[in-house]
């Protein structure tokens, strides 16, 4: 068994208006360089209490790799909610393989999800956005905010170009809905044509439903391919209509929309931009 790790950082320090002041400026200082300068500034400032999310999509893919060029112990980690598409696991076997990483899964509480499935059945989440936002919460909302609280910083690889409730995603980000610990979003300003050339020139391996139309990876019962057109996360929980295609790992949900960091504090909610 792992033992736990103790953050360095301490959430609940009355210094919270500094340590905005100075992800602002660190936000506002890799705006315009490139994905690889902010992951080793990173890297050196926060490893090993920094961690990639990694859930199959080929944007974590492009940022493990790149991470991964410049520190091989990059530390990464997945949320394995028992619903994943079992090619999923087989890009994690690849990233063991290619990349020697030993991807840390974390799991949601046993107790919750058999009690949620009891009640509701286990395609509850096609009943009503209310049980999937249950679902999502039990099996990747608690997870992520356990695995958050034994880190300083996290690594996610959103876009603003994804859907309407990332554009306003800046680089570097303090994650508010999680202790205040800092997020970092390298590929914040790419294209997904970007990334598809990142990982193809540096042969990066990806999972293999993008293959078969999906464009973006999520829980079997929840995504499905997509038609030419589309937006990327269109088969993401496709059935529901006005609801913001978020489970709530990157946001706050709320039944009919979410905002990022970066839209908090253009509301002026105290979050940062
Ligand atoms: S994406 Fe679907 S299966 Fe996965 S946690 Fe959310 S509701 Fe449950």
């Amino acid at each position: 068994m792992t033992a736990e790790r103790e953050p360095i950082h301490e959430p609940t320090l009355p210094v919270i208006d500094e340590e905005t002041a100075w992800v602002h400026e660190a936000a506002g200082r890799f705006e315009h360089t490139g994905a690889e300068a902010l992951l080793e500034w990173a890297l050196d400032r926060f490893h090993p209490k920094m961690a990639i999310s990694a859930a199959g999509g080929v944007d974590g893919m492009a940022i493990l790799d790149m991470a991964w060029r410049i520190n091989p112990d990059v530390r990464v980690f997945t949320l394995d909610t028992g619903r994943l598409p079992v090619e999923t696991y087989g890009l994690f076997e690849e990233i063991r393989e290619k990349y020697g990483i030993a991807v840390e899964f974390e799991y949601p509480e046993t107790a919750a999800v058999s009690e949620l499935v009891t009640a509701e059945g286990p395609n509850l989440m096609y009943l009503s956005v209310d049980l999937r936002i249950a679902c999502c919460e039990i099996r990747k909302v608690e997870p992520l905010r356990r695995k958050l609280r034994t880190l300083d910083a996290w690594v996610a690889g959103l876009r603003r170009e994804q859907w309407a409730s990332r554009r306003n995603v800046a680089k570097v980000e303090l994650d508010t809905d999680h202790g205040g610990i800092v997020k970092l979003n390298p590929l914040a300003d790419w294209t997904a044509d970007e990334v598809w050339d990142y990982v193809r020139k540096n042969e990066v391996p990806y999972h293999e439903l993008f293959d078969h139309g999906y464009s973006s990876i999520g829980c079997s019962p929840c995504t499905r391919p997509v038609d030419p057109g589309e937006s990327e996360r269109a088969g993401r929980w496709w059935w529901e209509e006005n609801t913001n295609k978020e489970c709530g790992i990157h946001c706050s949900v709320q039944l009919m929309g979410s905002k990022s960091d970066g839209e908090k504090a253009a509301a002026g909610e105290g979050a940062s931009a």
